[in-house]
């Protein structure tokens, strides 16, 4: 059924531009009817989507999936370089990613909050839409529950991703070894910084917008080119400094990082230093750690590097036998510095 014949059954027409989420639109009846006819149906539908049955029925996938999930509750909604709806997309999908998969259905849950104005609900699902578009992964579930004005805080978005594993392919933070090399796609903590920026508590004016996007196609031009990968993760939440301790933790290597090779854009790396934070612990939304055996490196920054998503590719360290489960960094000053773990996080909210 088309959405324009979905919008006919479902009446009267939303006020998209003045109109506010109520609790109605989540009450099942006939307004829940209406919100998904007009808002949500004409930005993410699909045959699958349009079926509106309890669940979806899908083709098999092969031998082994791989499944992710991910809750986004960042503030502000929306903030230089995307919004809450492309971020959803994207985190998943890249989750799925990260374990060698080809991304293939997601499915979506919407937290929405009593007084929600409708035009940033459209605008954020249009967003999503478009990042599963331009994915090409489907949105083929989805879910929407409304709570009271002030039990939310406008909207939060729930994503599971489910994709292909081809066989013999493993991935995993257990199987770094000693002597590979890291490797990161791009300039690290953009994500980050420009949360901390659009929430206008610094009193800076910068210009930096997050990387959100979608790694997947980055990752199979890598996995293709270079097999014998063995942990690919992207630095999300707690950035760089805690998906490397996650690594060693789980491998059971130490990490030796070299500052003077981190890629760090100019602007991140000045409001870094004004304000006292470490471009290490900021989240990145689009780019993706790689371990590697030390002699596919050439061949894995030289494949990174051809795709518009990796030109900034650069090795940052190595893994060592010792000591194990230890993350330091060699410092532009020739120091030594430990990359622990936060104990606290010092940006909440941020994906
Ligand atoms: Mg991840």
């Amino acid at each position: 059924m088309s959405a324009a014949a979905d919008a006919a059954r479902f009446g009267p027409a939303l006020d998209l531009v003045q109109g506010r989420v109520t609790l109605a639109h989540g009450a099942g009846g006939r307004a829940t009817a209406a919100l998904i006819a007009q808002v949500f149906l004409p930005a993410l539908g699909n045959a699958w989507l349009h079926s509106a049955d309890d669940g979806v029925v899908l083709p098999a996938l092969g031998e082994r999936l791989v499944m992710a999930t991910d809750a986004h509750v960042v503030s502000p909604l929306f903030f230089p370089g995307g919004d809450i709806g492309r971020l959803a997309v994207h985190g998943t999908l890249n989750d799925v990613a990260m374990m060698g998969a080809r991304p293939l259905y997601l499915s979506a849950s919407f937290v929405l909050e009593e007084g929600l104005p409708l035009a940033d609900l459209v605008r954020i699902v249009t967003g999503m839409g478009a990042a599963a578009q331009e994915a090409g992964v489907p949105v083929v579930c989805a879910d929407t529950k409304v709570v009271e004005r002030g039990k939310g805080d406008g909207v939060f978005i729930s994503t599971t991703g489910v994709g292909a594993l081809p066989a013999g392919r493993d991935l995993g933070g257990a199987r770094a070894q000693a002597g590979d090399a890291v490797l990161v796609s791009g300039s690290i903590g953009r994500h980050g910084m420009a949360i901390l920026a659009a929430r206008g508590e610094l009193g800076l004016a910068l210009s930096v917008t997050s990387d959100s996007a979608d790694l997947s196609g980055l990752v199979a031009s890598l996995l293709d080119a270079v097999p014998t990968v063995r942990v690919l993760r992207d630095p999300t939440r707690g950035g760089v400094a805690a998906t490397l301790n996650e690594i060693a933790h789980q491998s059971q290597c130490g990490i030796w990082l070299d500052e003077a090779s981190l890629p760090v854009d100019a602007a991140v790396q000045s409001a870094c230093e004004l304000l006292g934070l470490d471009p290490l612990n900021l989240a990145c939304e689009g780019r993706v750690l790689v371990v590697c055996p030390a002699e596919a490196k050439a061949a894995a920054l030289e494949t990174l590097r051809r795709h518009p998503l990796g030109a900034g590719a650069a090795c940052i360290g190595a893994c060592v036998a010792e000591p194990p489960g230890v993350v330091q960094m060699r410092t532009r000053l020739g120091g030594t510095r430990l990359i622990d773990w936060l104990s606290a996080d010092p940006l909440p909210r941020i994906c």
